[in-house]
């Protein structure tokens, strides 16, 4: 039986893939400084560990019988552009020490496949209708944010590491992911997740605040397509950065009409001041259609399998 490591496993995306690598029949470990909030025990198990610290990465990695096959590392202080542009300084650090230390001690360790998930804030700002961008024009470098710079230099640690112990590295750019059973409150949910909440939380022909103008150029991928995204990629001979995301391109104010449309309400929008991030993205999947990897889920779809989940969050939390 493969076992693997998943980093950041109390969180979304970390949550899920353990469920994924569950159903492929691996043995995992999941490790967080946090448990996870919804699914506690999905993994075989779980260790609450700071990994910012050098001592508990040897822990995480350390099993009694054996080496892990396979660790993916998705541990990040991180969140939507709100925290993103409030906490720079705490991203830097402590997403900069996990990753550090992580990426070192897994290749002193001689752990086989490592998989980091990186994301596409590693690349510039884009003006709308702009070619899209491959993996390649990362560099020259100009993110629009530390959580940017803090990825792709973790990038190029990651394939350092590589070259020197020969432990494969692969490496993902998400795109903005959703679903449920992710941050839908508190300041560190993610547009999606602020849409169905907003929208959630108030009556038919109500008002929801949106940052900006609703005019930036989005596109989200549901975790579904994600989880078999990172599967596909972390088995694959692909060397370098691939971009994970889907194909349709919405702006905010589209995003806010569709999950107005899966609620069954009319919703008025007050546009106000606020970290918009920047204004367009079209990225290349082409790298990851190369290994037959297509995402099926649209915005459409996704968000009826996302809003139900946090219109009963939402609905739970005012019972408390
Ligand atoms: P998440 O915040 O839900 O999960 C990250 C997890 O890391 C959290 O559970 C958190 O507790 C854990 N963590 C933070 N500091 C830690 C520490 N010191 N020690 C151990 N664990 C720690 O985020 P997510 O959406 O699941 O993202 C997973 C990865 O994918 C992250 O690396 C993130 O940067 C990247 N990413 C996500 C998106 C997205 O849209 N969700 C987009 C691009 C990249």
């Amino acid at each position: 039986m493969k076992k693997a490591l998943v980093c950041g496993a109390g969180g979304f995306i970390g949550g899920h893939l353990i469920k994924k690598l569950k159903r492929e029949g691996y043995w995992v470990r999941g490790v967080d400084i946090k448990p996870h909030e919804w699914s506690p025990k999905a993994a075989d198990e779980f260790l609450l560990l700071d990994l910012r610290e050098q001592k508990n990465c040897q822990a995480a990695l350390t099993l009694a019988d054996g080496k892990f096959d396979e660790v993916y590392q998705l541990a990040a202080d991180m969140g939507g552009m709100g925290f993103i542009h409030s906490a720079e300084t705490e991203i830097m650090h402590n997403s900069m020490l996990i990753n550090l230390w992580m990426t070192h001690t897994a290749a002193e360790m001689g752990v086989p496949r490592y998989f980091f998930s990186s994301s596409v804030c590693v690349y510039r700002d884009m003006k709308p209708g702009e070619p899209e961008m491959t993996e390649a024009e990362a560099i020259p470098a100009h993110p629009d944010n530390e959580y940017g710079w803090e990825k792709l230099y973790s990038e190029r640690m990651a394939q350092a590491y590589s070259r020197r112990y020969g432990m494969t590295v692969r490496i993902a750019r998400f795109q903005n992911c959703y679903g449920a059973e992710g941050t839908w409150t508190g300041g560190r949910e993610k547009a999606p997740a602020a849409m169905c909440r907003k929208i959630a939380e108030v009556e038919d022909g109500g008002t929801i605040e949106v940052w900006g103008d609703g005019s930036a150029v989005r596109s989200f991928i549901h975790i579904h397509d994600m989880v078999e995204g990172i599967y596909t990629l972390m088995h694959s001979d692909l060397e370098g950065a691939a971009n994970i995301g889907c194909p349709q391109y919405v702006t905010v104010n589209e995003l806010v009409d569709t999950v107005a449309q899966v609620a069954g309400k009319k919703i008025h929008v007050r546009h106000v001041e606020g970290p918009v991030g920047v204004q367009s993205r079209n990225f290349s999947n082409e790298r990851m259609y190369s290994l037959g990897w297509k995402p099926k889920v649209f915005l459409k779809e996704g968000i009826e399998l996302t809003y139900p989940w946090i219109e009963a969050q939402v609905k739970a939390a005012r019972g408390k």
